[in-house]
């Protein structure tokens, strides 16, 4: 594999080029909101923002429920079910384990 910007031979499973640190082969993943399927309570909305913002859930659900009060509820809870809507839900996670386990009857 050869680095794009300065057309060094690089190693094949390198991810930045160590002559001029330019990204190489596949794109660092970019940062999506998504509803969190680990840690939701009611749609993962809030667990979601916090994975995005890097912040604890807790302190994320605090604030929305503070914020959902002093708007008149009504606001928030509306924001809520949007939220539900537009924003995806994380991919799930197949249980490989289970399947790689030898059958035992
Ligand atoms: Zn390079």
């Amino acid at each position: 594999m050869y680095c794009n910007a300065c057309g060094k031979d690089i190693a094949e499973d390198g991810r930045f080029c160590s002559y001029c640190g330019t990204v190489v082969g596949i794109a660092p993943r970019s940062k999506k909101l998504m509803r969190s399927r680990a840690e939701r309570k009611i749609a993962g909305v809030c667990a979601g923002l916090a994975q995005y913002f890097d912040v604890d859930v807790s302190l994320v659900r605090i604030l929305c429920f503070f914020i959902t009060l002093a708007t008149g509820v009504c606001p928030g809870v509306v924001t809520y079910l949007l939220a539900w809507i537009i924003v995806p839900s994380e991919p799930e996670l197949k249980p490989v384990v289970a399947a790689q386990q030898p059958v035992t009857s």
